[in-house]
């Protein structure tokens, strides 16, 4: 794999054809790794936004889409899963040099993205409402499951085939249509996916791609009255201005956000699992992720030898180059996010905490990388042990007993996800239940399927994608109350 000979020049995909919309202005995105420009996209005006909303509002009132059958639905996306499957590679390449992470598992996560059309075609065939038969001989209720309208979906910069799938593909299998925003550093596999959706069959306007920045074309999908829901993925701070840009409109809103996830360790578990889960969870993608482990809570008795382990096996992961088949940590995303990164790890130094490994920036040609970096003797009253770094940052705090690491896992705003690391049944039971959090692993970490929920409590969002529900969210619930027999007069 090499960098390309010169940049890709994309174009908004609105009405089913490209255009470079009202701007001529452009953002250019250089590769994380190498600093060479590789995209370009149109710098989307509020004007391009209300275009695609105008589009998407058309092909919901008036077009074909949310009139198909499950059956007519169910076959345009899973042709669209097996032509992400067919592209994986181009796929996985154009993701590897906006975003920085790692080739292997950038092609990893197109098939993974495969895997949720597939799961969300699925579910095409099975919406449907329900009957109320115990009325009373006058009465038959029904509830009819009707798709919510047009959604804009706005998307982050870390997983953007991954997260635009968690959404997209249940919009559509519900019958709505859709306006995309993705993050201005990585549009390219977003625009690509809509140009599938066609070659799959997907009617024109039903899916429209606008790029440029949050604000103004994120922030038009948040605010249009012809917008029916919006559904965000990102940072906290941006989630609260979308829910209150939505509620001026009282629009449907979603949200998946930040998360400061402890994985609690006690003394018996099984050691070379936590190793292994630990460095993945806190390392993959860059730890560049909503979900990432980066607080560990581990039982003082087995504290130092365990800290130990992972700061070995930490050293050995191989960061670098992210076209490099073997790299395991690639480049961070951007300056502001390196920088965050390097701040974070300054205030954990002033407060005290103990830096076990790394701690500094990389030096490699024009790329963006950090060490892998372990701080140790972190206690809860400390920055880095509450927000989200979103780095490859391991922060490592103690605990004594059971009710303590509860209180220390749950204290913070965040509220996404969490393990407990025990062979004790009972105990990894109480945890779970007791945990705040929308998704709680027991002796494992990052692991799932399309299968299963996720979301986040406290200030980790609101809604779930994924699972079955995930389709109804894209949905409103109609009651149809219907008379039988003659009407008796109620107030005549
Ligand atoms: P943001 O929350 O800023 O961005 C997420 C998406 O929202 C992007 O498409 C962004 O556009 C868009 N956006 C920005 N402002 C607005 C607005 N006013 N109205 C509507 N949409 C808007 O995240 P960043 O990418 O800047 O990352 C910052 C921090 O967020 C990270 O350090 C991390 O802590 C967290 N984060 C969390 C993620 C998660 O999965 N939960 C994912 C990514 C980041 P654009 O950036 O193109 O301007």
């Amino acid at each position: 794999m090499s960098l390309p000979p010169s940049p890709t020049r994309y174009q908004h995909f609105i009405g089913g054809t490209s255009t470079d919309g009202h701007s001529s202005d452009r953002i250019e995105r250089a590769s994380p790794g190498h600093g060479v420009v590789v995209s370009t996209y149109p710098a989307g005006t509020e004007a391009d936004a209300l275009a695609a909303i105008a589009t998407a509002r058309t092909a919901f009132d008036q077009g074909p889409w949310p009139r198909t059958t499950g059956a007519e639905r169910q076959a345009i996306l899973q042709r669209t899963a097996q032509l992400i499957r067919d592209q994986r590679d181009d796929l996985g390449l154009i993701e590897c040099l906006e975003s920085g992470k790692p080739i292997a598992q950038a092609r990893d996560e197109m098939d993974w993205a495969a895997g949720i059309w597939d799961y969300a075609a699925a579910l095409c065939r099975h919406l449907h409402g329900e009957t109320t038969n115990t009325l009373g001989d006058g009465m038959l209720g029904l509830t009819l499951r009707e798709p919510a309208g047009v959604c804009g979906l706005i998307t982050p910069w870390n997983f953007p085939l991954l997260i635009v799938s968690q959404k997209l593909p249940f919009a559509l299998a519900a019958g709505c249509t859709c306006v995309v925003k993705p993050s201005e550093f990585t549009s390219g596999t977003t625009l690509r996916l809509a140009r599938l959706l066609k070659e799959a069959g997907m009617p024109d306007g039903v899916c429209n791609v606008v790029t440029g920045t949050g604000d103004p074309v994120g922030q038009a999908l948040a605010e249009s009255p012809d917008v029916d829901l919006v559904s965000f993925t990102g940072s906290t701070a941006v989630g609260r201005k979308v829910a209150a840009a939505a509620g001026r409109t009282l629009k449907k809103v979603a949200l998946e956000l930040g998360g400061k996830n402890p994985q609690i360790i006690f003394a018996d578990a099984d050691l070379d699992a936590v190793v292994d889960a630990v460095v993945h969870g806190v390392y993959f993608n860059m730890g560049e992720c909503c979900n990432s482990g980066s607080r560990i809570l581990v039982e003082e008795s087995v504290a130092d030898a365990l800290v130990a382990r992972v700061a070995e096996a930490s050293a050995t992961v191989p960061v670098g180059d992210p076209l490099d088949e073997r790299v395991k940590i690639g480049a961070i995303i951007n300056d502001a996010q390196q920088a965050k990164i390097l701040d974070a790890i300054a205030s954990a130094r002033r407060d005290g905490a103990e830096v076990r490994l790394g701690g500094a920036p990389l030096a490699s040609g024009a790329g963006r990388f950090v060490q892998t970096t372990i701080l140790d003797r972190v206690t809860p009253d400390m920055a880095v042990a509450r927000d989200e770094i979103f780095g490859p940052v391991l922060t490592v705090l103690r605990f004594r007993t059971e009710a303590e690491a509860l209180e220390i896992a749950n204290g913070t705003l965040y509220g996404l996800s969490a393990s407990v690391w025990s062979r004790d049944l009972d105990r990894a039971l109480r945890m779970t239940r007791a945990l705040k959090a929308g998704t709680v692993w027991v002796n494992t970490f990052l692991d799932g399927a399309p299968e299963l929920p996720f979301g986040g409590t406290k200030q980790s969002g609101l809604g779930r994608e994924l699972g079955p529900q995930a389709v109804l969210e894209y949905t409103e619930t109609k009651t149809a109350t219907i008379r039988l027999g003659p009407y008796t007069p109620k107030w005549l």
